[in-house]
């Protein structure tokens, strides 16, 4: 699965959905007391699955991170910058959910609708299809990236409950990108393009009243 994210980050860096520092992805199973996020600082066409971090379930009483051993290659990486999000988003998988992958993108059309106001929640109405498949969470207004905060408001607005359940696949976040939530790394990946793309036809079609 680390293989196929490493993958996906190539391919959504071909895409311009990131440019080559960006984005970040995590993956954790439900049997496993570990989970992993993709390092900093990595230029992401080249990610390698041995470059990728393994955390802990349990934190430090700090809160911080417990960083376990994993690879010599990953041995002088450091976390991605989003951990934040990315452990809010991990803390708690479902019962019956086996992996839960959350993936972070600045799609190019996604993130200029968001600049320009229009509510990702509301495109459904318009494109039925985009609903068929994905579930958009209203959208995160400007909050710092890389902060607590912003795994907050993304678990609020994805409406994740105390089983870890999930009522939304993906949220964008103005002014940065968006994150989805996926128990496979494709999935995951197919939410952030179905959206991008209908962005893409409102952004193309000029159409400002959406
Ligand atoms: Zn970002």
């Amino acid at each position: 699965m680390i293989e196929t994210c490493s993958e996906i980050m190539a391919h959504a860096y071909n895409l311009n959905m990131i440019t080559a520092r960006d984005g970040n992805v995590s993956v954790r199973w439900e049997s496993q007391p570990y989970w992993f996020i993709t390092p900093a600082n990595v230029r992401k066409q080249h990610l390698q699955p041995a470059m990728w971090k393994k955390i802990s379930t349990t934190r430090y009483e700090n809160g911080e991170p417990m960083i376990l051993d994993y690879t010599p290659m990953s041995e002088n990486l450091v976390p991605s910058s989003e951990y934040p999000l990315h452990s809010r988003l991990q803390e708690i998988l479902p019962a019956g959910v086996d992996n839960r992958v959350v993936m972070h993108l600045h799609p190019t059309y996604t993130t200029a609708a968001l600049h320009r106001g229009i509510r990702l929640d509301y495109l459904v109405d318009d494109f039925p299809e985009l609903g068929f498949h994905t579930k958009v969470a209203p959208s995160v207004p400007d909050v710092p990236a890389k902060s607590k905060i912003l795994g907050d408001i993304c678990h609020r607005h994805l409406e994740l409950d105390n089983d870890g359940s999930v009522k939304y696949d993906i949220v964008g976040i103005k002014g940065h990108g968006v994150v989805s939530i996926a128990e496979t790394p494709w999935r995951a990946f197919e939410h952030i393009e179905r959206l991008e793309h209908i962005c893409k036809i409102v952004l193309v079609s000029g159409v400002r009243n959406v």
